[in-house]
Formats: structure tokens, sequence, C-alpha cells
């Protein structure tokens, strides 16, 4: 293979390839262009030398490690009432973090001046320059059009619809900003959790999220898959024919039947004192039957539309993630998928619980942007 100083340190981020050595038995290439392409990603501040790998043949091997200057990652996952801000470093770990309360009813002219004082306010406790930012990443709970970078008609976020979060971003922090579905953001997060562990060709990947609202993230050859206006996973709006009217003003919608808001209001009906999705939780952990029924019931209803997805997609891994991820959703879930998926779809699927815990959005979101500004391509058109 050819490669550039790009695909060079794609080796070496994932540790297939550490010394100049090992570079050039992967690569094919000859001792002197390997030797320039590594020296260039030194000088342009992506890998360093990090020691001694140990005496091969005789010669000292020299080990190298991805570790980018001015890469810091500010991100953002938004919810409807509440946002969670930090500063991440390009490996991933949280320097920094604050809660935000948000309104995102009050729409973007609110709540994106509210972020953005938010990071400046992290960075100034971290004492750290506005340019170690190397990328920003904010996630909404909406569908984000992939052609426009913007919100594409989001049902529960009024006033949002095409407003230019991305461009408003960018006049604080002049660097590569994006903005990405929840779903899709955790998705990718737990995605690449499992990819550092495994090799060869990325299987088609299904995150579930089952919170207040239910929603799917997809990655298949690696990448995070929108759809066409960035509808794709969109499940919570697939119509299983039951009678409550859902948040996007229609009848039957998955979520008006089986998310946490709707899990919340059918408890409030029967007669349970349920008042929020960390209590719900609780009494589910605790084994309260009448919790348990309710989740059963959602957790089968979110399993048969799953069972359409493995059927289009044949994934691999199927993670469930959410506050409402608990042991009883998840092999309500499986039930459902095993019921209504072909035994062929089914066969090798593995269905799991979300391993990033709380903080997934967060890291997921850390992920697209350094993999994004470090990807073979951006790397190779940035050296030169
Ligand atoms: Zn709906």
């Amino acid at each position: 293979m050819a490669a550039g100083a790009g695909e060079i340190l794609q080796l070496i981020r994932s540790g297939r390839a550490t010394t100049r050595t090992e570079v050039l038995e992967a690569t094919g290439l000859s001792r002197v262009t390997v030797a320039q392409r590594m020296d260039a990603l030194v000088a342009g501040g992506v890998i360093r030398a990090a020691g001694d790998a140990g005496a091969t043949g005789g010669r000292r091997a020299e080990r190298f490690v991805f570790d980018p200057t001015d890469s810091l990652v500010l991100v953002a996952a938004l919810e409807l009432g509440e946002g969670e801000l930090a500063v991440v470093d390009p490996h991933g770990a949280l320097l920094a973090r604050a809660s935000l309360a948000v309104d995102l009813a009050a729409g973007p002219d609110a709540v994106v001046p509210q972020v953005l004082d938010g990071f400046d306010t992290l960075l100034v406790d971290l004492g750290i320059k506005p340019d170690a930012v190397g990328g920003v990443a904010i996630s909404v709970p909406g569908p984000v059009d992939p052609d426009s970078h913007r919100l594409s008609d989001p049902p529960v976020m009024p006033g949002w619809g095409a407003w230019p979060v991305v461009e408003a971003v960018r006049e604080r922090f002049d660097v590569p900003v994006h903005l990405e579905n929840d779903a899709d953001a955790m998705a990718y997060g737990e995605f690449t959790e499992l990819g550092a562990r495994r090799e060869g060709r990325p299987q088609p990947f299904v995150l579930v999220k089952v919170s207040e609202f239910l929603g799917a993230g997809l990655v298949i050859d690696g990448r995070t898959y929108r759809g066409t206006d960035g509808g794709a996973g969109d499940i919570g709006h697939i119509d299983v024919g039951g009678d409550a009217v859902c948040r996007c003003g229609r009848r039957g919608c998955l979520a008006a039947e089986a998310g946490g808001a709707a899990l919340l209001r059918r408890l409030g009906e029967a007669g349970a004192d349920v008042g929020s999705l960390a209590e719900l939780r609780a009494l589910a952990e605790r084994g309260d039957p009448l919790v348990t029924a309710e989740l059963d019931r959602a957790a089968g209803l979110i399993g048969r539309v799953l069972a359409v997805v493995v059927g289009v997609l044949n994934p691999a891994d199927l993670v469930v993630a959410g506050e409402l991820a608990v042991p009883t959703v998840i092999a309500g879930i499986r039930a459902g998928i095993y019921t209504g998926a072909q035994p062929r779809a089914t066969a090798r699927l593995r269905i799991r619980p979300a391993v990033l815990g709380p903080d997934a959005v967060l890291i997921g979101l850390a992920r697209v942007v350094v993999d994004d500004r470090f990807s073979a391509e951006a790397v190779d058109a940035r050296l030169g």
C-alpha cells in the first residue's frame, strides 16, 4: 500500500505499528520515506517520540505515540432542560466539566450564547487559552441534516430548524465545529470503544437510546450513517398502532407508547407515584411489579421495531443505552427482536448494555472531532 503520513498516523494511533521498523514492515515503504513521513508528523505536532521500545536486532527502536498539540475538544451534550459541557483531551480524558440549566424550547438565540459562555468559563477555570482548542462538538435531541449541518425539522426543538448553530460557534471558536444528534454521538462513542479492541472490517452497529425520548444511532462501515436528511435511526416516530398523541402531533408513535415521558404518564394514570426517570429506574431496580410490567411492555414494543432494523441492516452489535437501559428493558428488547426478526439476522447479533456510562455522549462527541481532525485524509491535507 502507498501509505501517506495520514495512513502512518492511523497505524500509530491504533498501536498496530509504533516504531519506524514496524511502520516500514506494515507499509512496504522505503526506510527513507518512512523517516520523512514520520518526521513530518512529529514536526506537525501530531506524534512524539515516547522512549525506547526495546532493542531489535541490536538497534535501538524508538516508539512513537499519538499526542497532538493544540487539540483540546470542547463538547456540549444538550437535553431539553439541561446541558453537560466538558473540555476533553485528544485521548478522550475529561479535563473539566460543568452542568448548565438550559431550556431548548427557549430557542437557539437564548441557548447557544449560554453554551459558548459556559465553554469560556471552563477554559478560564483550567487556565487554557482558546487557541489550544482544536474542535467543538455539540449534541442535540433532534435530527441534524448531513449537508447543511443544521437541525432538520426537530419535533421537540421549536425554532431550531435550520438555525446556524455551527456558524455561531465558529464566530467564537475558529475551529471545526460538529453538530450531532445525541443518539448518533453515543453510537459513535460506543462503536469506537468496541473498535479499539477489534481488528478487521467494521461491522454494522446499532445503538438504541431509551430515555425520555427514543432514538437510534447507526454506524456503518465505521462512519455515522445519517440518511438523506438526518432522519436515519429516528425510530421514536415509527407508528406502532397506539392511541397516545406524540409530541410530533401524530398518534401511535413508538415514543408516545414506550418513551420515558410516556411511561411516566402511563404510570401516573395507573395510580403510581413516579415523578422522574431516576425514580422510575430505582423502582425498576427494586423489582416494583407495576413499573416492571410497564417497562416490559415498552421494551417489547421497542424490540419489535428494532427487529425491522436488525432485519434490514444485519448488524453485529446492538447496544442499549440511556437512563432506562435497565436489565428488564434490555431483556425485553432482546425478546422483541428475537420474536420479530429472522434467526439468520440474529444468529451472530450481540445485544448488550452500553459501556461508556453517563458520559457516553461527551466521549462520543470528542471522538467525532478527533477522528475527523486526524483522519488520514485530513492529516495529509494539513501536512501537504
Ligand atoms: Zn411522533
